[in-house]
């Protein structure tokens, strides 16, 4: 018989025919190795039960009980339920098996059983409907923590652990390891062979958790280094001018000296989180191999004054950056943060909009033409033929899901036959928190930085659900800020009877179109109040022309205008430090990442922040993304949460589609793992030696494995 190996199809083990390996390949496993990496979702954990007495509605518990009354199937009632009572001496508890006539047969009175379910109530009463259950004379002593895997119809439960332990015995010893030998001594990690043994099969949970802890590293070194091995070769020959010359200590006085001009002159301390940012940009900026970065940040956490320092940086030694912004009001935005950042230091910024006068136009051309411009602010605008550059040499995308990336490639292709520049450095920074391990998925071989520090000072935003669109709730906190001199935007999903804000979906809430409040209807409303005579309201929203939008947002930020009522136009960078209360009407019909990213409009300045999410919708789904948003103010925890809903998720909409299925790691909350697994694997690489070489050649075969056949069919 020929060798089984981790590569061999299912087949090869005992017991699994073709039937059987369509039903595995269902679960997308059709080797030897995805049958052993394909983990329990969960345990029945009988060497550390719990007793019915303690036990409360909700509660996921594990028991040892005896049967106490004969199990007994109605058979009037259409779905067949089989009950009886078991009880563990102090309290009993009600099971209920629907469509399970096998169990009466199963279990009499007096038998001795583990029990492992979720409590609910019926009637007053305590049961547990369809538990898992087994008598205990056949649960061995020392397996009393039991696997429990995603099954597909058909397969029986017993089946997948029996296979996956043949195919451990076969196996095991073909698995290599990927982990740096610096943490398999510090996590104290056993081979994989007895790490995929003790995840499957553990004699505690803590024995689990540990082994899928080191299978969560190896994955995410599969993941962060794997694909970057395969994809080695596909960038070369790419060069980017070194904008900072290589070397510890590279810049010259002068440099220093007006860089730190322009540090303290900031007018606040940068967080942690931005300096080693600016420190991980700059060491891009020292190569000849372009930087292709990714700044990563929640709203508000200062990716932008990343960015302008990045520019004024370049701008020191003498080259030209552009930072372009999805639309003109956010270019703007940014080009007066820019200004303000960088008064004083000599550096030249310029704004370029497609609205901007055709004789202001060909001036700002001139000056990039000529390199008198170093900081460049724009909008697509920028990417049209007829710009030319003097000496550009990196290019910033805020927001990049709202560019093609066809359009930034025009930036990005320049070619200098003297010096063989054929790229610029390439940093993109997105609110959207997505994980290291999915931005390599997204972004494909891209660094990232991570900013998740807020900046000192900010308070935390306190965000309630009102129920009612008539909620008299509504206006008293409006009215309360905006006596205290503060100002207060109002969002709506709808802008007329016709125009639904593009970003408005139904697949939440339960409310049709015909009920959305309209941002007109809104400002109707306010009116009636009295609120606007005293306080100066205007409309905003994505379809105005350019000029009134700008004009508006200028007015607002200038404080003139008191109360905003617009679309989500100001979902992405509009910053005013001055309102601190948001009233999101029809909230349930947003995102939790545009509700998100709308709320980090506010709490920017000094004063306490309100977000008030106005919802009539009682579907669940809305209501428990309400709470969710009511809960938490950290993206981060919010998309995974959102994850963890498993409903049409919108963090990552329909992009999640093609990212492989992490089997041990979370996305999210292993972020920092996935950090220090690759940086160990990182600096063994970089040492060289018998450990870097064996390193690449077990995360080639496991990645093989594990990853590449799959992606090649998405
Ligand atoms: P982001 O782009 O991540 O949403 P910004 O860079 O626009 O955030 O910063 C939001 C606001 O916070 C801006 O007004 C900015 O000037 C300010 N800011 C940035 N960094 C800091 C800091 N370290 N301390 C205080 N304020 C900061
Ligand atoms: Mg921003």
């Amino acid at each position: 018989m020929a060798r089984v190996t981790l590569s061999s199809p299912v087949t090869s083990i005992a017991g699994i025919g073709p039937a059987a390996a369509d039903k595995l390949a269902r679960l997308d496993i059709t080797t030897v190795y995805d049958l052993i990496s394909f983990l329990p979702f969960r345990y029945n954990d009988w060497s550390n039960i719990s007793n019915v007495y303690e036990a409360c509605e909700g509660d996921e518990i594990s028991f040892a009980c005896v049967v106490m009354t004969s199990p007994n199937t109605n058979i009037r009632s259409k779905a067949r339920p089989t009950t009886f009572y078991v009880g563990d001496g102090y309290k009993r508890i009600l099971l209920t098996f629907f469509n399970s006539p096998y169990i009466t047969r199963k279990f009499a009175v007096g038998d001795e059983c583990f029990v492992h379910g979720k409590v609910t109530i019926f009637s007053g009463r305590l049961q547990l409907v369809n538990p898992y259950i087994e008598k205990k004379s056949k649960v061995n002593s020392d397996e009393l923590v039991k696997p429990v895997y995603h099954l597909t119809e058909g397969l029986k439960p017993n089946f997948l652990p029996k296979w996956i332990k043949t195919a451990l015995e076969l196996c095991g010893d073909q698995l290599v390891n990927v982990i740096p030998q610096e943490i398999m001594l510090k996590e104290g990690f056993s081979d994989p062979a007895t790490a995929y043994y003790n995840v499957h099969f553990p004699k505690s949970l803590e024995e689990s958790e540990k082994a899928r802890r080191q299978i969560a590293y190896e994955e995410l070194i599969l993941l962060g280094i794997g694909m970057k091995l395969a994809a080695q070769g596909q960038t070369e020959g790419e060069i980017a001018e070194r904008v900072i010359p290589s070397g510890s200590d590279s810049l010259s006085e002068s440099v220093k000296t007006r860089w730190k001009g322009i540090i303290s002159h900031l007018g606040f301390k940068l967080t942690e989180d931005q300096i080693k940012a600016v420190r991980e940009i700059q060491a891009d900026l020292q190569k000849s191999t372009p930087m292709n970065r990714l700044v990563q940040g929640d709203v508000g956490s200062g990716k932008t004054a990343v960015a302008i320092l990045t520019m004024a940086m370049t701008a020191l030694m003498g080259k030209q950056s552009v930072l372009l912004a999805p639309t003109s009001v956010l270019a703007k935005q940014h080009y007066d943060t820019a200004v303000k950042l960088l008064d004083g230091s000599g550096i030249n910024v310029v704004l370029l909009l497609g609205k901007t006068k055709s004789t202001v136009k060909s001036e700002i051309k001139e000056q990039l033409e000529d390199g008198q411009a170093s900081v460049i602010i724009g909008t697509h605008a920028l990417l049209t033929d007829d710009i030319r550059f003097k000496d550009l040499a990196l290019v910033i995308a805020d927001e990049q899901h709202r560019f093609g990336v066809k359009q930034r490639e025009k930036l990005l292709i320049k070619h200098d036959d003297v010096t063989g520049v054929n790229s610029v450095h390439n940093l993109v920074m997105t609110a959207t928190p997505i994980p290291r391990t999915l931005a390599l998925v997204l972004y494909g071989d891209m660094a990232t930085s991570i900013i998740r520090q807020k900046p000192k000072g900010r308070q935390k935003i306190t965000t309630w659900f009102v129920p009612s669109k008539d909620s008299a709730d509504i206006q008293d906190i409006i009215r309360s800020k905006l006596e205290a001199g503060e100002q207060a935007y109002v969002v709506c999903a709808k802008i007329d009877d016709e125009q639904l804000d593009p970003n408005s979906v139904t697949r939440y809430s339960d409310i049709p179109d015909s009920g959305i409040t309209s941002i007109f209807q809104m400002k109707e409303k306010l009116d009636k109040t009295g609120i606007t005579s005293q306080y100066r309201t205007e409309v905003l929203y994505g379809s105005m022309n350019e000029q009134q939008k700008l004009s508006v947002m200028e007015r607002f930020i200038s404080g003139e205008i008191k109360i905003l009522v617009s679309t989500t136009v100001i979902e992405v960078g509009v910053d005013n430090p001055n309102a601190n209360v948001m009233v999101i009407m029809d909230a349930d019909r947003f995102g939790l990442s545009t509700l998100h990213q709308l709320r980090g409009r506010i709490g920017r300045g000094s004063s306490k922040a309100f977000c008030v999410l106005v919802s009539e919708s009682r579907s669940e789904l809305a209501l428990t993304r309400m709470k969710m948003m009511c809960e938490s103010d950290d993206g981060f925890e919010l998309a995974s949460k959102d994850l963890e809903l498993r409903g049409p998720g919108d963090f990552f909409g329909t992009r999640q589609h093609g990212i492989p299925q992490l089997r041990a790691a979370n996305l999210y909350t292993d972020m920092s793992l996935a950090q220090e697994a690759c940086d160990a694997v990182n600096r063994v690489f970089d040492k060289g030696g018998e450990e870097a070489s064996s390193l690449k050649t077990a995360i080639n075969t496991l990645y093989e494995l594990r990853f590449a056949h799959k992606m090649e069919a998405m």
